[in-house]
């Protein structure tokens, strides 16, 4: 049994996500037809175009209100998702670290983390030194005394937001996390402290990770297994990803547009000429 399957997966963004009403809408088709497969422990690779719905395939897979699934199937560890609401599949082991993390006035950083490890939030008769959300900000290059305090996100770097969701994906002990472009903002040094911290939490744990990114700074301490390249919703090309970005930095995306639906190769040239 295949640690995530997804099937012939379509997806629509409702309404309810852009705050224009709660029913889910005559909606934007994204997704149109994904297949994919990861095994525990294996590390996936998932790039493609502005637009190309990367995004909204890690939504899909947590269950994020707005992202309806019109058809097709996605299974982790041979439970189906589809009907599970976003709290049980982070129990079954999924955990995310968002391409735009959000930010939360009220409540610290050192919660969140806790109550993504599922412990109580910090009482300091019971646990003198605060030292769960304490090792795990150390981790990920952010000052405990500086950070854990803060409100969520609230007046936080590019870069510090991506850690300060690392430190949560880390806390939360997943079998999946799934990073969404975890490297960018980040300055160079820190992408290497995290991504070591990364790879290693994957090696250590047996951890799958599907990561969402531009760029191969941070694949050789991840070593991925397979890269899949995005289009107009599908994979349209899978393989070696040290081999693939090659091509993608030399040639860019179009060497892969010949692959794409009818209409979408248009549209991405389009856009990329912005
Ligand atoms: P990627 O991550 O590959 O850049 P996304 O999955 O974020 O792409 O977006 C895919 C498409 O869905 C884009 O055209 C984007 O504008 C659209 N989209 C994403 N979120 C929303 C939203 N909340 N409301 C309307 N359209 C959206
Ligand atoms: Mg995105």
């Amino acid at each position: 049994m295949s640690l995530l399957e997804i099937k012939d997966l379509h997806v629509e963004i409702g309404d309810s996500i852009s705050g224009r009403g709660s029913t889910p809408a005559k909606g934007k088709k994204v997704l149109n037809g994904l297949n994919l497969t990861m095994e525990q422990g294996e590390v996936h690779v998932i790039m493609g175009p502005n637009g190309s719905g990367k995004s909204t395939l890690t939504m899909s897979i947590l269950g994020y209100p707005g992202y309806e699934i019109t058809a097709g199937t996605i299974t982790f560890s041979g439970t189906e998702l589809n009907p599970m609401p976003i709290y049980e599949r982070a129990r079954l082991g999924i955990s995310i670290a968002y391409q735009t993390p959000p930010e939360i006035r009220g409540v610290k950083l050192r919660d969140i983390i806790r109550i993504a490890g599922s412990k109580p939030l910090w009482n300091p008769q019971d646990e003198p030194e605060e030292n769960i959300a304490t090792p795990l900000l150390k981790k990920v290059g952010l000052n405990p005394e500086q950070f854990r305090d803060r409100d969520i996100g609230v007046g936080f770097s590019g870069g510090e937001r991506k850690r300060a969701e690392i430190a949560q994906v880390f806390a939360a002990m997943p079998k999946l996390m799934i990073l969404d472009e975890p490297d960018s903002g980040v300055d160079i040094d820190s992408l290497k402290t995290i991504a070591v911290d990364l790879g290693e939490y994957i090696k250590e744990n047996a951890c799958a990770c599907l990561i969402i990114t531009h760029y191969r700074h941070i694949l050789p301490y991840l070593k991925p297994d397979i890269a899949h390249v995005m289009c107009g919703g599908k994979i349209m090309k899978s393989g070696n990803p040290f081999e693939i970005f090659t091509k993608i930095e030399e040639k860019g995306y179009c060497e892969y547009l010949g692959l794409c639906p009818p209409g979408i190769k248009e549209e991405t040239e389009r856009g990329m000429k912005i």
